[in-house]
């Protein structure tokens, strides 16, 4: 059968396909340590979980608006105010399932063939694919672990031609942890400002961060770059709710209403309940916001030593998110039973195969010499899988 050209151009997400092919082999019997997974190891806190399980007695399960119901957007609204200082009306907001389908409804209202989207690369995985679904075509503006894998206002300027858009900002950033400061962000803004393109900042690893590192999104560097940013957040990460699909866009009016249009004609409204568990989340207590940030802090901190004591490799600390992005070069050229790792893919599959440890080859984020791992899981987990990718790299000849 002849499927649409349109999913031939893309292919799966490659993390969450190697999260299945470990949780498969564990399934088998195989003793695997997964460092693929893309979300956090905590359960969703309690007084959450509450507040969807009175939805559902309140019989709240009916349709609710398309871009969601009312009390939600306010709590956005509360929320960008409060933690951001940026002041958006309701009908500035929209809800998605997940901010995921938020970035892929922006890219279905704003990008077509013709256009061009930036994207600093080591970029999130599906960044890409989103855009090619959308006609456009992604631009890679490369960074470098010298430059703290941020992109500069030069780069910027360079990768802008007639045909550019967008360009996408994800701090803190996946897979790397890279946070950009609120200089850094008013320097690409005025780039932004002055070419009159569109900014899609994704801040949905805004409460993860380390260090007192203060997060700052682009929006709320200046007015103007304000109107043209649409900031993308969800509560996936920060609430450890990354099952109940709740994500939200804020920015111009025209966007906003193209976006509940287009979900008008394919999801309608995010689930009732996962709405009023959102609602929760955002408005009540925050406690085990900072209390997870806390301790990813702790693993990272173990995870970034352990990585640099291995010879031939070297990681980046990243300053927020849950991963690490070390560089593998230094071990490529060695062989397994004479097969040669020069790639992050040999090297990834060699891990599985040979270590039992699952990590997402670098070149799913546009830079083949890395890995990433999650460390959103035990510290027990991360120091034997740490472990395991030491002893199988000294057994590389
Ligand atoms: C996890 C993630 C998302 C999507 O989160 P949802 O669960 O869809 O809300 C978006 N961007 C980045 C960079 C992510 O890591």
């Amino acid at each position: 059968m002849n499927l649409a050209s349109r999913i031939n151009s893309i292919k799966p997400s490659a993390t969450l396909a190697i999260t299945s092919k470990a949780n498969a082999l564990k399934a088998e019997g195989r003793d695997i340590i997964g460092f693929g997974a893309g979300e956090p190891d905590f359960d969703t806190p309690d007084h959450i979980k509450k507040a969807a399980i009175k939805a559902i007695n309140d019989g709240f399960t009916k349709y609710t608006p398309v871009g969601g119901i009312e009390e939600l957007k306010d709590a956005i609204i509360a929320k960008l105010k409060r933690d951001n200082n940026l002041t958006y009306k309701r009908s500035e907001t929209v809800v998605s399932c997940g901010a995921k389908h938020t970035l892929y409804n922006l890219a279905q209202v704003l990008f077509q063939e013709g256009d061009e989207v930036i994207v600093p690369s080591p970029y999130w995985v599906s960044y890409t694919d989103i855009i090619i679904l959308s006609g456009a075509k992604p631009v890679i503006v490369k960074t470098s672990v010298s430059a703290g894998f941020k992109m500069t206002p030069n780069q910027l300027e360079n990768a802008i031609t007639t045909r550019t858009k967008a360009v996408i900002l994800n701090s803190p950033s996946n897979p790397t942890g890279a946070t950009y400061t609120r200089e850094e962000l008013a320097a690409l803004a005025e780039v932004i400002v002055r070419k009159g393109i569109l900014v899609i900042t994704d801040d949905v690893y805004e409460k993860i961060i380390y260090d007192g590192f203060p997060f700052s999104t682009i929006a709320s560097v200046s007015e103007e770059v304000k109107g043209l940013a649409v900031v993308v957040n969800g509560v996936s990460k920060a609430y450890a709710m990354t099952g109940w699909r709740i994500g939200y866009a804020a920015g111009p009016e025209q966007i906003i209403s193209a976006v509940a249009k287009l979900q008008s004609q394919n999801t309608s409204n995010p689930t009732s309940i996962a709405q009023k568990a959102a609602v929760e989340a955002l408005n009540g207590p925050q406690d085990s916001v900072s209390d997870m940030a806390r301790e990813f802090e702790k693993r990272r901190d173990i995870i970034v030593a352990a990585l640099n004591a291995i010879p031939g490799v070297s990681c980046f600390k990243p300053q927020g998110a849950f991963y690490v992005f070390p560089d593998f070069s230094g071990v490529f050229g060695r062989s397994c039973k004479g097969k040669p790792i020069s790639t992050s893919t040999d090297l990834a599959t060699y891990l599985l195969d040979e270590a039992n440890v699952a990590v997402v080859p670098g070149i799913e984020f546009g830079h083949d010499a890395f890995i990433r791992l999650s460390y959103a899981s035990s510290m027990k987990l991360i120091q034997t899988g740490v472990e395991r990718i030491r002893e199988a790299v000294k057994n590389l000849s």
